[in-house]
């Protein structure tokens, strides 16, 4: 059963970043399902070239998306201060959390409420950790802590 979810879960992944990546489509027709899921965090709200060296860097310096996964994800942080400044270092924590998602189950679940996360959303940020209406809670929570 478990593999059966994984495959439906893979599936799900590919198209809404398949979806996400319509508009700018970059040449990315030969990558596996993983480098799509990588690169889209990778790319998210950062220019194209940028995500680019991160993205390279990761794929010289690992073995394989497994070896990222199952690394610390400061280490991964680390690992990208030769090509990235500190906003893209940041993206360590959303690919090691999203390689997880994908193996472990979850991707696409709001990790507040455990809903599924609406489609739509997810073709937009197909890494977001929260559903709209805890997206707005959190955000609400960030504001009022911040005081
Ligand atoms: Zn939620």
């Amino acid at each position: 059963m478990a593999s059966k979810n994984r495959a439906a879960l893979v599936n799900k992944a590919l198209k809404v970043v398949k979806k996400h990546f319509k508009p700018a489509a970059p040449a990315v027709k030969d990558r596996s399902l993983l480098e799509h899921l990588v690169f889209a965090c990778c790319v998210e709200n950062s220019p194209y070239e940028a995500a680019e060296r991160v993205f390279q860097s990761l794929k010289s310096d690992y073995f394989d998306w497994n070896e990222v996964r199952v690394t610390k994800p400061y280490e991964v942080r680390e690992s990208l201060s030769a090509v990235a400044d500190g906003r893209e270092q940041g993206k360590a924590e959303v690919i090691v959390s999203a390689l997880q998602k994908i193996n472990e189950g979850g991707f696409g679940d709001c990790e507040r409420c455990g809903e599924a996360i609406a489609e739509k959303r997810l073709e937009a940020l197909p890494f977001a950790r929260y559903c709209i209406e805890c997206q707005r809670a959190v955000e609400e929570e960030e504001r009022t802590a911040a005081h």
